[in-house]
């Protein structure tokens, strides 16, 4: 089996790769496990220091680390940069806090002493996806590898360049050998790595679908997971919300990594008196959103990363519209060799059809009207997925109360849109799945925390 590596911008084979057999995969974790013995007992200074090093190797190699993401799933340059950008800051995040991060916590009992103390679990498992194909790899591994674990990736199969990349690069800051490393593999070896006894953990990043199937595994196992999964995240705009802010936000937080997010903005509840008003200037936006080579940087928008990601698009929009959404702007491939569609709005989006209850993993935007504040919240939560949120309102006080107690999610945003930042806790619940990554909350989910009690 080969590994394709195709450019969405010309649908070329860019370059194949041989899936490693199950020799190489096994030696692989063996390594990476034996490696992990030595790595959980060096001074946490010592780590600090490769996560620096991995941290200035990025910088220097942001221009060629960029092309390699943009030409392998054809994300906009600039996002492209900005993403290795956002790599270079999880590592300095962790690299300043770590170390209070990690202190034991003391805890008064009967005992002379008790407290909790943080030890690494071993050889991480993370399955990751090509959508943001530096982030979630880091993401996860910065905190898991200062903590004393050792990591093994298995990235989504369309993205070997980035996955070899990346492996490549911790080699380059001189850590040690075997510390992580990249196994190019399709998904039908998940199950057999997860089962293997080395593995002590798994992560994945990806669709509800392959969560449920890694969750199965993992649980068969009794494997301690974190799943990070789809979303189809509400925007609520109410009456008392600056509509033109709200929809220069709105528009951003759809188009973004030309909609392929798990946290882009996909439904937009109205309320009735601001709705039209919204709808015209968000169209226009939309239409705006200039697309093509992600190399010329005057365009928002690239191809879709993958050409079945463009069909079932196209399918999703035209089933919708069999069932009476309305297609406002879009909604058509662009015939060129790429892999592109357009900026997409519907509006009329009712329950029924995939534009309310699936995910939309490109630029379409689903608009549905609310008759007031109660029946937007209500909207907003009928849904499978709970992975972020926004509210626009000028209320803020009414925006806090919504956000924390009504609407059911991993996190809500109020007057901005959702994103990922390395200081704050990032993940889902319902089918988005479970877990938190970034913060202190995401370095806990990869550690034993251990009581030690003295008498
Ligand atoms: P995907 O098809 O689920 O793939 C993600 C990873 O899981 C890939 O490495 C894939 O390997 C593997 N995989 C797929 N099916 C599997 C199975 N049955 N068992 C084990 N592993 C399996 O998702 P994608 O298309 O790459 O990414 C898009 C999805 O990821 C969207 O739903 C998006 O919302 C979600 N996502 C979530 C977050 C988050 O933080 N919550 C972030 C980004 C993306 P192969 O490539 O070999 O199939």
């Amino acid at each position: 089996m080969l590994l394709k590596s195709i450019n969405p911008n010309s649908g070329e084979v860019v370059r194949e790769y041989p899936e490693y057999q199950w020799e190489e995969i096994d030696n692989i974790i063996r390594s990476v496990d034996a490696s992990f013995h030595s790595w959980k007992k060096t001074k946490l200074d010592y780590r600090i220091g490769k996560i620096k090093a991995l941290a200035k190797l990025l910088d220097i190699k942001k221009e060629g680390l960029s092309f390699t993401i943009s030409v392998e799933m054809g994300k906009p340059i600039n996002e492209s940069r900005a993403e290795i950008e956002k790599c270079i800051w999880v590592c300095n995040y962790y690299c300043d806090n770590i170390e209070q991060f990690l202190q034991n916590q003391y805890i008064k009992t009967e005992a002379t002493e008790s407290y909790v103390s943080q030890q690494p679990l071993g050889v991480i498992l993370a399955i990751m996806p090509w959508n943001f194909p530096f982030w979630q790899v880091f993401r996860f591994a910065v905190p898991a590898l200062l903590a004393g674990n050792t990591a093994v990736l298995k990235h989504a199969s369309n993205v070997p360049g980035c996955s070899l990349a990346i492996e490549n690069l911790f080699l380059e800051a001189d850590f040690p050998d075997d510390i992580f490393r990249s196994v190019l593999a399709t998904n039908t070896k998940v199950e057999r790595m997860i089962a293997n006894k080395r593995i002590k953990a798994i992560t994945l990043t990806g669709s509800t679908k392959a969560g449920q199937a890694v969750a199965q595994t993992a649980g068969k196992y009794l494997k301690k997971s974190v799943l990070e999964l789809g979303g189809s995240d509400p925007y609520i705009i109410l009456n008392d919300a600056n509509i033109p802010e709200a929809v220069d936000i709105c528009v951003k937080g759809r188009l973004l990594n030309t909609g392929q997010s798990c946290i882009g903005a996909k439904r937009f509840i109205i309320t009735e008196k601001v709705y039209d008003e919204f709808e015209s200037l968000f169209v226009e936006k939309m239409m705006a959103a200039k697309i093509g080579d992600p190399f010329d940087e005057n365009n928002q928008l690239g191809p879709l990363a993958r050409g079945y990601i463009r069909e079932d698009l196209l399918s999703q929009v035209n089933k919708s519209i069999s069932k009476g959404a309305q297609l406002l702007c879009g909604g058509k491939f662009i015939e060129t060799p790429g892999f592109f569609f357009p900026a997409t709005v519907l509006s009329n989006v009712l329950p029924g059809q995939p534009a309310y209850s699936q995910e939309l993993f490109g630029p379409v935007a689903s608009l549905i009207k609310a008759k007031d504040e109660n029946v937007a919240i209500q909207i907003a939560n009928d849904t499978t997925f709970g992975l972020g949120a926004a509210i626009f309102t000028s209320d803020i006080e009414k925006a806090k109360y919504i956000a924390e107690n009504e609407i059911e999610a991993g996190c809500c945003f109020v007057n901005d849109f959702v994103r990922s930042d390395p200081r704050l806790p990032f993940g889902g619940i319902k089918e988005s799945g479970y877990g938190r990554e970034l913060s202190m909350y995401g370095l806990q989910e990869f550690v034993n925390i251990k009581t030690i009690y003295i008498k």
